[in-house]
């Protein structure tokens, strides 16, 4: 579904990434795992298209997106929940969940979807008229991925969902990603908590220095000496 070929960063003299390349395959869970600065981030950045490649391809579904503007990316089925989840503070949660829905022009399907996002988290249902930013960390969390499911993408972007969230609420949030998974999205997640993204994910990639250093299911990482010691706490 999603394939990313060498893929070169810059941020001014910064080479943020050397040559990424991933493969995400239709209804699978892919984890990006690596240490702070490694380029996780920027790796989801210019996937959805917020920051620009120097060089390389992102492919999806066959078609190259490489220069298509983040807007339509979201159309074609890329939808991306940012670090910090970002919601709109001052607005409902059903109203940043219809924003979610904004290119869209099929009312009707966009109910139904509202009805599963409601489903998925009973308690954005139950605050639906609450301003988002009175929200807990966790809940603002779960507004942040139930807006972007609102776009019906095909490939759900995660980007350090656990961040900041209470143990219980991390166990809840990773539990969320697998059920979303189940309906059918396909997701790309990255984290710092190696450990629970292993756990979910099919497969997996291991980021250093810009450079994918290794890669393979979440179950051949996990028992790995060297993601032990890396990234597992020993
Ligand atoms: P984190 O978990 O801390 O977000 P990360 O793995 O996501 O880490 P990135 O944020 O992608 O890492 O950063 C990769 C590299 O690019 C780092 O060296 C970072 O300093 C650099 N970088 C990222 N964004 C910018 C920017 N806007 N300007 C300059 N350098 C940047």
């Amino acid at each position: 579904m999603l394939e990313v070929r060498n893929l070169h960063v810059h941020f001014g003299v910064i080479h943020a990434l050397k040559g990424i390349s991933l493969t995400v395959n239709d209804g699978e869970i892919v984890t990006l795992i690596g240490a702070n600065g490694a380029g996780k981030t920027t790796t989801l950045r210019t996937i959805s298209g917020l920051k620009k490649p120097t060089s390389g391809e992102i492919i999806l579904d066959g078609v190259d997106i490489t220069n298509a503007s983040a807007q339509e990316r979201v159309r074609i089925g890329i939808s991306h929940v940012p670090e910090g989840r970002r919601v709109f503070s001052n607005m409902t949660v059903l109203e940043n969940l219809e924003l979610g829905a904004y290119l869209r022009k099929d009312k009707e399907e966009i109910a139904k979807d509202l009805k599963k996002v409601f489903d998925l988290f009973p308690v954005l249902a139950d605050r639906r008229k609450q301003l988002a930013g009175t929200l807990s960390g966790g809940e603002q969390q779960m507004l942040a991925i139930g807006r972007a499911l609102m776009s019906r993408p095909k490939i759900l972007l995660l980007d350090e969902p656990s961040m900041g969230l209470a143990p219980l609420l991390v166990q809840e949030i990773f539990n969320i990603i697998k059920d979303v998974n189940s309906n059918g999205t396909t997701v790309l997640l990255v984290e710092q908590n190696a450990r629970m993204a292993l756990q979910i994910a099919h497969r997996a990639y291991v980021i250093e220095t810009g450079r994918i250093v290794l890669s393979g299911t979440g179950a051949e990482l996990m028992e790995s000496e060297e993601i032990k010691k890396a990234y597992l706490g020993g």
